[in-house]
């Protein structure tokens, strides 16, 4: 469970005022969104990196190198994300969503928790666990399940096939970071959920919301990484502070 600590109420009132007046708030989501539904952040004691240092088991190169190798860390990856449900932090921003109070999700997340709780058609700027696809000939399947053992091949060039999530060296799918920037620079209001923000280019969407004149908000255990734009901070697990916003917005007070 998160570390209890008090909720500015000040910074609540703030944070639902400017979510009543905005027109096009969009969120940007990270690992801390997901903890709670019982992924740890990777980085962290008993993360993933812990047991599979991703200089060895989640490059391109890696892959190429050692399909084997890599997908040893995708299954023990996919039955962390496979025991995981949405948490009330990801049911809160799909009920936003719902009555209209955010226009879209952005997530650096790849376990698919924004789809399950409802939002619509989020960003997932790193790909997703779900399907298989080819890093030799872009093939891609949504639905494939990947076999309980051995690496997948390419039904169309018998290359090695992984899930659709972006591994180190490897680029974005064409499309996906525009389509985050361009939102990024038309929104008036971003919510900056469970991010360390470290990982680029995704880090720089609250700076390109900031400099269009868009409010910040950020929602972490940690707030602090956006104080240079004057974000509105929520301390607090997502599980707590999201569906108190959400409560209170939709109370449309
Ligand atoms: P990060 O691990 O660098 O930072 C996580 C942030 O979340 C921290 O600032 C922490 O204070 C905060 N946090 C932790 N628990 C929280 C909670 N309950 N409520 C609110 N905030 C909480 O994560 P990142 O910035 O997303 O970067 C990690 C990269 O690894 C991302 O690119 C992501 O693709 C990937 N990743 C994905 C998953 C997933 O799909 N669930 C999990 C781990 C890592």
């Amino acid at each position: 469970m998160p570390r209890r600590r008090d909720l500015d109420l000040d910074a609540l009132d703030a944070a639902v005022t400017a979510m009543v007046v905005a027109k096009r708030a969009v969120a940007l989501t990270g690992a801390g969104m997901s903890v709670e539904s019982g992924i740890p952040d990777f980085r962290s004691p008993g993360g993933l990196w812990r047991t599979y240092p991703p200089e060895r088991y989640a490059t391109l190169s890696a892959f190429r190198r050692d399909a084997d190798a890599v997908w040893e860390m995708l299954r023990a990856m996919g039955a962390v994300l496979e025991a995981a449900e949405p948490n009330a932090g990801h049911h809160a921003l799909a009920a936003l969503e719902r009555h209209g109070h955010l226009e879209r999700v952005i997530t650096q997340n790849i376990d698919g928790l924004h789809r399950r709780a409802g939002t619509k058609d989020p960003i997932e700027v790193h790909g997703s666990s779900q399907g298989l696809h080819c890093v030799a000939c872009a093939y891609r399947d949504r639905d494939a399940s990947p076999p309980p053992q051995g690496v997948p091949r390419c039904p169309r060039c018998g290359g090695p096939l992984k899930p659709p999530v972006v591994l180190f060296e490897e680029g974005l799918r064409p499309g996906v970071m525009e389509e985050a920037w361009r939102l990024a620079q038309r929104c008036d209001l971003m919510l900056v959920i469970g991010t360390s923000l470290a990982v680029y280019p995704v880090a720089s969407l609250p700076d390109a919301a900031a400099q269009a004149g868009a409010t910040l908000m950020e929602i972490n255990l940690e707030p602090g990484h956006l104080r240079h734009h004057g974000a509105i901070e929520l301390a607090g697990g997502v599980g707590e502070v999201l569906p108190l916003l959400a409560k209170r917005v939709l109370e449309g007070c």
